[in-house]
């Protein structure tokens, strides 16, 4: 009988994660190393969000994937997924008119949604000030996740599924053998067979280990939680500012009766962050900035005042789409999971489905056209 292969993947965030239990549930030996804890990267930074409201066709395949999965877990009593939903708004008419599409490729993957023109907003969220907006898509079936439970959720499954999750176990050092590698960490060798790289922001410098480049910029982003007097009287969905580019790029849901968090979805700067030496922290200006956008959006709401902010990663290609597979394609048995932006909550299951497709059967076997994932010499570019 053939020895299942020792599949070793280097970070415990959502990507290597998922990666891990698609690979485990294929019948191969998988090892987690994560040099600090589980959730310890971007995806313990996040805030989560889950949606299906694109309009490119190729996006909404991808999260036709992933919430397969996610209904699964939640079926299976693993996951609590916070169904609020997600309105995206739209200033033109231009702008509905993709929305119009969207809604129709949606229906065809099966994913609800619907428009809603200016003056229906108040309908979805009774504080919103309509100025300067053509209208909405709403979908009621998205919304988010609290990423530190998804993260202890996954770890719990690679775990139940035979897989090993070291953490405090840094990747150091790499030597190729004849077949496979040994990869010294900081608690010894381990043999691999195959290796996922899904260090996310930190993937430029584990490919380097290997001697490889990846292009992959990490890119600070800040969320505060807006704290309310009193809790409204309906739930505040995901609402988002922003339609390819255009936009302010505000955004915000609901997280706790009392609370809201926010995001500003744009960056002044595209100088990489330094993964160990980033400010983690909201700062005063951003805050300020996004209070102005709240107040324009939704003015009145009962008490509204910044609370606790935080910063993070957004690990960033070039095209602004995920890296998944070999980067060199003579080295098929090492793949990278890794790049997956301001979406690497919501792609995660189907970015980990695609990376043992690769690492397993040496193609994307199970998502027909996810080469266009590849990182090839064209796709891998500084940003
Ligand atoms: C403020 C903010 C809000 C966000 N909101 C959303 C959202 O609403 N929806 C959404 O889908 N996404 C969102 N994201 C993006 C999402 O969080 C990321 O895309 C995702 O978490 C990336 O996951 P990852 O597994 O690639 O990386 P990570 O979670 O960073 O995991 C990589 C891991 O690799 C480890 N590692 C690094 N080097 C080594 C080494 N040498 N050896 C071993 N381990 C190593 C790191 O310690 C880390 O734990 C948000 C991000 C931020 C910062």
């Amino acid at each position: 009988m053939k020895k299942s292969p020792h599949v070793v993947v280097i970070g415990a965030g959502t990507l290597g994660m998922c990666t891990a239990i698609t690979l485990a549930e294929q019948g191969a030996s998988v090892t987690v190393i994560e040099a600090q804890a589980v959730a310890s990267g971007s995806s313990g930074r996040s805030v989560g969000v889950v949606g299906t409201q694109f309009t490119d066709p190729f996006e909404i395949l991808l999260r036709q994937h992933t919430m397969r999965q996610f209904r699964r877990w939640e079926a299976e009593g693993l996951l609590h997924f916070n169904h609020i939903g997600y309105l995206r708004l739209a200033r033109t008419g231009a702008q509905m008119a993709k929305f119009e599409a969207s809604v129709k490729m949606q229906a065809e993957a099966g994913f609800r949604s619907r428009l809603y023109q200016a003056d229906e907003l108040q309908q979805l969220v009774p504080h919103i000030s309509a100025d300067g907006l053509a209208g909405g898509i709403f979908g009621p079936d998205d919304g988010f996740i609290d990423p530190h439970q998804l993260c202890m959720m996954l770890a719990d499954k690679v775990r139940a599924l035979g897989g090993e999750v070291r953490q405090f176990c840094k990747l150091l050092g790499v030597t190729r053998k004849p077949a496979g590698y040994l990869l010294e960490t900081e608690k010894g060798i381990v043999e691999a067979d195959i290796v996922v790289n899904a260090a996310g922001a930190w993937a430029p410098r584990v490919a380097a280990l290997f001697g490889q480049v990846l292009h992959v910029r990490p890119e600070r982003h800040e969320a505060v939680t807006i704290l309310l007097d009193q809790p409204l009287d309906y739930t505040m969905p995901m609402v988002m500012d922003l339609v390819n580019g255009e936009g302010s790029g505000l955004n915000f849901r609901h997280e706790k009766p009392h609370e809201l968090v926010a995001e500003v979805h744009k960056v002044d700067s595209l100088e990489p962050e330094n993964p160990d030496l980033y400010n983690d922290q909201c700062e005063e200006d951003s805050k300020i900035h996004l209070a102005e956008l709240l107040l324009e959006r939704v003015p009145n709401l009962p008490g509204a005042r910044i609370g606790r902010g935080w910063a993070g990663l957004y690990p960033v290609t070039a095209d602004h789409r995920p890296f998944v597979g070999p980067v060199d394609m003579s080295e098929p048995t090492l793949v990278t999971a890794a790049g997956a932006g301001g979406y690497g909550i919501q792609l995660a299951p189907v970015i980990g489905q695609i990376a043992a497709d690769w690492a397993l059967h040496g193609s994307p076997v199970s998502l027909p056209g996810a080469e266009a994932l590849l990182p090839t010499a064209s796709r891998n570019v500084p940003g």
